[in-house]
């Protein structure tokens, strides 16, 4: 075997980059994430520290402008803003969920004309593929678009569109061919500009968590957006926007380990000082098991969530199950790790006082968004059902 191979385990920049983004979230985002979640307001900070350090969008390839990081770099920047803010790791999360499609399908000269802006910090991208009666079944949205002369124009009404207001490109799914024999056939992507006539965003929903990242309705009031703004083909719309979860759901798992993690790291700091019956809580084996149990769970997950990232950088095929997994375990872990969390502070955890009660809540929308693990369960059996 070639010694220069290290038996699975990830390469030395892959651990340098850790250590990097780890630094730069404890001193410049984990200071304002409890103030993010309180006021409910975007991360700012996040954003300027993140983009100055050039980690807000890291997967978009050099020819681009961008940093060309592989898959698991991504995760690991995600991961690691996450293990401080759920709210900033929404930043390179969303920017990657929001591009995916443009490079997995989109001409080279609208790559050309998005990519190079989002990479330079200048704009972020945000994807639009529910609506209000569209959820898990995507399939069957109204937003519809229509070729007219040299323009697409856009008409309906996407929701939960993360990052909306804050974002300036939009990924969106729109129906090109309602008499198509099967529905998924006849929706078409598209890329949409803010500034583009007939483009409003809503106000912003009250939620249980990720309360600084705003989540929005945006409304396409007889949209024009130049023809050359499809990604693909007409028709291909679904297809790309589905291909793209492949890809994104391991980084809503390296959100999920992030949180987590997070959340494992306040426990232990706690029960190390805290003292009940004359010792420290530590001591006592009933939390010893807990904590042991959550690390475990930790660690599963953050390696499922790697080889899902790694396969998807190599392009695999059948990425559904893995990528199903990744996200669908680590979220499940995410909610019972910070749940396990807020127990271990007692009284303490039930206030905003400690991060963890902010962590269970933000460890929620993990179970549910990119589709809800009950989806996530839906595509392991189809892959596991269908030989
Ligand atoms: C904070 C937040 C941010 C989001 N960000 C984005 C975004 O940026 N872009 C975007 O496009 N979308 C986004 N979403 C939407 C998100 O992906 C959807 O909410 C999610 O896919 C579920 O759809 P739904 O809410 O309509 O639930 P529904 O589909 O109505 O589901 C309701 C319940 O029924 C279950 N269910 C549905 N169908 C089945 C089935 N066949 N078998 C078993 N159970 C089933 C679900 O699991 C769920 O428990 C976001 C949502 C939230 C809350």
């Amino acid at each position: 075997m070639d010694p220069s191979f290290g038996t699975y385990q990830l390469a030395e920049e892959h651990e340098a980059l850790r250590e990097a983004v780890r630094s730069l979230a404890e001193n410049e985002i984990a200071p304002h994430a409890a103030d993010v979640d309180e006021h409910e307001r975007y991360p700012v900070e996040a954003r300027e520290a993140l983009v100055k350090a050039g980690f807000h969008a890291t997967h978009i390839p050099e020819e681009y402008g961008g940093e060309g990081a592989d898959a698991i770099s991504t995760c690991i920047v995600i991961e690691e803003v996450a293990r401080v803010c759920a709210n900033s790791s929404l930043i390179p999360a969303v920017n990657k969920l929001g591009t995916v499609p443009i490079l997995l399908s989109a001409s080279d000269q609208l790559k050309k004309q998005v990519l190079p802006s989002i990479a330079a910090g200048e704009a972020m991208c945000s994807y639009a593929l529910s609506e209000r009666e569209a959820g898990s079944d995507t399939a069957s949205m109204r937003t519809r678009a229509r070729l007219d002369g040299d323009h697409w124009v856009l008409n309906g009404t996407k929701c939960w569109i993360t990052n909306a207001g804050e974002s300036a490109w939009y990924t969106v799914m729109a129906v090109t061919d309602p008499d198509a024999a099967k529905p998924v056939d006849g929706i078409s992507a598209f890329v949409v500009h803010k500034d583009d006539p007939g483009f409003e965003v809503g106000p912003k929903e009250r939620k249980l968590g990720i309360k600084g990242s705003p989540t929005c309705e945006i409304y396409f009031t007889d949209c024009a957006i130049p023809a050359d703004r499809i990604i693909g083909e007409p028709g291909t719309g679904l297809k790309t926007a589905l291909r793209t979860l492949d890809h994104t759901r391991p980084t809503i798992g390296a959100q999920a380990v992030g949180i987590a993690q997070g959340a494992l790291d306040a426990a232990v700091a706690y029960v190390k000082e805290r003292k009940q019956f004359g010792r420290a809580v530590a001591d006592f084996q009933g939390v010893q098991f807990m904590l042991a149990d959550m690390a475990m769970k930790i660690e599963a997950a953050r390696h499922m969530v790697y080889v899902a990232a790694a396969r998807a950088e190599r392009g695999e095929p059948n990425l559904g199950f893995i990528s199903s997994a990744a996200k669908c375990y680590a979220s499940d872990v995410a909610m019972e790790v910070t749940t396990d969390a807020v127990q271990l502070f007692g009284g303490a955890g039930y206030t905003r006082d400690f991060p963890v009660e902010r962590m269970m809540r933000d460890a929620k929308i993990t179970q549910i968004y990119e589709g809800t693990n009950q989806i996530q369960r839906m595509v392991m059996a189809r892959s596991l059902l269908k030989g």
